[in-house]
C-alpha cells in the first residue's frame, strides 16, 4: 500500500463530493420556492402560445416569471417535450453535466437547472409537476436529464422515413434559430451555432424513464418506456432565475406508444406568468478565465501547436 493511500473506509471521493454539494453556492432555499408556489393564485399571465406538433420554438421567460407547459389534447396523449435553456446573450446555456450530478438523474419539484462552466448558475427551477404518480411505476421517473432523438437515431428506427422528418435535434435547431441573437448571425455562423447547441444534452418531461442497477442485466441501465395517457390539463412549470429562452421540442415520438411515423404528435400549450417574486441572488464564483489565458499566453502552460514533429515518435 502506498504511503499516501487512504484506507478504503475513508474514500477521498466521498468527501470531495460532499465538499462540492455542501458549498454555499449550491445551498437550496426551499422557503423561497414554496412562496412562489403558494403565490400561484396571484400570478398574472404574460403570454399564451402553442408549441405546434413537429416543431421546436423559443419562449422568452424573464427573471421572476414562470413557464408552464400543459397537455391540451383531447386524446390524453402524454406528448413528450425536450427542453433546453439559453440566456439572451447566448453566454449561458443548460448544462446536463452540472445539473444531473448536482440534482440527481430525475427532475421533480425543486430541481434546479444549472448552466455551463464559466457561469454555473441556476437558470430555472421546477416549481410544479402535475403528472400523476402512476404515470411511472416505482423505480421509474416522469422527467429526466438525457439526450434527445436526432436524424440518425430516427433513421435507424425508421429507415423508410424521409430524412427531413423532424427530430428533437432538428426541432431544437429550429427553436435556437428563432433566438434573436442567433437569428441576427451571418448564415454560416448561425448554422454552426444551432448545430452545436442542439448537440448539447437536455432534459425531457412527460416521458417514462429509469436509470440504475438492473438485476437481470447485472449492469446499470438507462431505459425508456412508452408513456401512459394522462389527463388533459396536466402541466409542468419552471421558475426563471434569470432572463432566458426556453427552447422546446415537441418530440416526434409523441408518447412512444407507436412507431415513429405512425404516432400522432400533439400540440402543447405554453403559458408564461409573472410571479412578482424576485429571484434569489445568484451564486458568486471567482473569475478564472483571465488566469487561464494569462498562463497560456505567457508560456506557463504549453500552448504551441501540436505538429507531427512535436511528438516523440519512436523509430523502429
Ligand atoms: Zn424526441
Amino acid at each position: 500500500m502506498c504511503q499516501n493511500c487512504t484506507p478504503v473506509d475513508q474514500l477521498p471521493g466521498e468527501d470531495a463530493h460532499l465538499a462540492i454539494v455542501e458549498a454555499p453556492q449550491f445551498k437550496f432555499n426551499q422557503e423561497h420556492y414554496d412562496k412562489i408556489i403558494d403565490n400561484k393564485p396571484n400570478r398574472t399571465m404574460v403570454y399564451k402560445e402553442t408549441l405546434k406538433p413537429h416543431s421546436g420554438d423559443a419562449f422568452l421567460v424573464k427573471k421572476g416569471q414562470v413557464i408552464r407547459a400543459e397537455q391540451c389534447n383531447d386524446d390524453n396523449v402524454a406528448q413528450i417535450l425536450d427542453w433546453m435553456i439559453i440566456s439572451p446573450n447566448l453566454e449561458e446555456y443548460l448544462s446536463y453535466g452540472h445539473s444531473a450530478p448536482l440534482e440527481g438523474p430525475y427532475l421533480k419539484k425543486y430541481t434546479r437547472c444549472w448552466s455551463n462552466t464559466g457561469s454555473l448558475h441556476p437558470m430555472a427551477t421546477m416549481v410544479a409537476d402535475e403528472v400523476p404518480e402512476e404515470f411511472a411505476e416505482k423505480g421509474w421517473s416522469k422527467h429526466f436529464w438525457m439526450f434527445h432523438c436526432n436524424p440518425e437515431w430516427n433513421q435507424a428506427a425508421a429507415p423508410q422515413l424521409h430524412p427531413g422528418h423532424d427530430s428533437c435535434h432538428t426541432n431544437f435547431m429550429q427553436g435556437f434559430a428563432r433566438v434573436p441573437a442567433i437569428a441576427a448571425m451571418p448564415e454560416q455562423e448561425k448554422r454552426r451555432t444551432i448545430e452545436f447547441l442542439a448537440n448539447q444534452c437536455n432534459f425531457m418531461t412527460f416521458q417514462v424513464f429509469r436509470t440504475g442497477w438492473d438485476d437481470e442485466a447485472q449492469d446499470v441501465m438507462m431505459d425508456l418506456r412508452p408513456g401512459p395517457n394522462i389527463p388533459k390539463g396536466t402541466g409542468v412549470e419552471f421558475y426563471a432565475e434569470q432572463d432566458c429562452y426556453f427552447v422546446i421540442s415537441a418530440c416526434p415520438w409523441a408518447d412512444m406508444q407507436g412507431d415513429l411515423g405512425e404516432v400522432e404528435v400533439k400540440p402543447v400549450e405554453i403559458t408564461v406568468w409573472e410571479t412578482g417574486i424576485e429571484p434569489l441572488p445568484r451564486p458568486v464564483w471567482k473569475e478564472w478565465k483571465s488566469d487561464f489565458y494569462f498562463q497560456m499566453e505567457n508560456g506557463i502552460r504549453e500552448a504551441s501547436p501540436r505538429t507531427e514533429e512535436s511528438y516523440n515518435y519512436v523509430s523502429k
